[in-house]
């Protein structure tokens, strides 16, 4: 790949976008493109076309998406599927129509089924039923990958996928209902702090485990990906290990450093029981993460509170 090469990151000012452009920045790619939503509207068929014919980005990064933890999937299923549809659905199209030389599609560790052999092998992918707190992201996010592969068969493109465990890391999103759980619990055990709280209520049992990768890491896997796979293959990326909810909260409170309790609200979800992926093929390409779970809580912590 040229290093004046034109990239588009659709979703440049998100959490995985903007850790994507400072990774490109740091390997020297300079041309770099993307508008901020209120710009640009990706759900937006015309504007996604106006704005391939006026930019003809020769690479494409689709980090956009409708996102959201355990709780915002469940209240807004249909906007979880819609806006995530009508993204991608532009994007990968123009980027055939306007000859994009590659597209990277981010998907999710969700699209696999709610009961899956862990660790979750690429090949488990459509066996059984999907969890439903969810779904409409999942379906979405399978339609995305079926579109890059069935694009590739009969248009000859270039695109390809990866599903990335649960990510967190700088610019996420830390609304106490809607954000992942790193985030949520980053601010609500810092509020707990502040305000001297006797415990923090976290969701669900405890015993859900989670696969976590801060966004740096997951950036360089994409680029890593991007320079040196083609194909119709689609790769896992995460840590190959995982961590339940109970164990995280400890290490979060513990970096926080709040002094209460912890309280388990088993009216709240867990759902699925276990997300662990199989990161064998990316291993096997030549890839690592670099970033341990409680250095990237820190450092996550660190601009948090610049941030308040
Ligand atoms: P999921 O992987 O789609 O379930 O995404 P989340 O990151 O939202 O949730 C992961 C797990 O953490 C679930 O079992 C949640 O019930 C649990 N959890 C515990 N406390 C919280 C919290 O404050 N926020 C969120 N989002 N999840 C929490």
């Amino acid at each position: 790949m040229d290093i004046s090469a034109k990239i588009f990151i659709a979703g440049r000012n998100g959490m995985v976008g903007s850790s994507l452009e400072r990774e490109f920045r740091k390997r020297g790619y300079e041309n770099i493109i993307g508008l901020s939503s209120k710009e640009l509207d990706l759900k937006n068929q015309s504007a996604v076309e106006e704005f391939f014919s006026g930019e003809k980005p020769e690479y494409v990064v689709l980090a956009a998406a409708r996102v959201g933890g355990i709780m915002a999937n469940i209240e807004s299923p249909a906007e979880f599927l819609y806006e995530n549809l009508a993204i991608q659905n532009n994007v990968i199209h123009y980027s055939y129509r306007y000859g994009v030389k590659k597209l990277l599609f981010l998907a999710s560790s969700c699209i696999y089924p709610r009961l899956c052999p862990q660790p979750m092998k690429e090949e488990y992918l459509l066996n059984g039923k999907l969890e439903p707190t969810n779904e409409g992201y999942a379906i979405a996010k399978i339609a995305g990958l079926k579109m890059c592969q069935m694009y590739n068969k009969q248009y000859d493109t270039d695109f390809i996928s990866v599903m990335p465990c649960n990510v967190y890391g700088i610019g996420d999103n830390f609304d106490p209902q809607k954000s992942h759980v790193v985030a949520g619990l980053i601010r609500k055990f810092h509020q707990a702090k502040q305000e001297n709280k006797e415990f923090v209520e976290v969701w669900g049992t405890g015993n859900a485990r989670r696969e976590l990768m801060f966004s740096e890491d997951l950036a360089d896997a994409c680029i890593f990906l991007f320079e040196s796979y083609s194909g119709n293959e689609f790769f896992n990326v995460g840590t190959g290990s995982d961590i339940s909810i109970k164990e995280l909260a400890y290490l979060i409170k513990k970096v926080v450093g709040f002094d209460g309790n912890i309280k388990f609200d088993t009216t709240k979800p867990d759902g699925m029981p276990q997300k662990l992926l199989d990161v064998s093929a990316l291993k096997k390409a030549g890839w690592v993460y670099k970033t341990d779970l409680e250095e990237g809580i820190r450092k996550t912590y660190e601009w948090f509170l610049k941030l308040s």
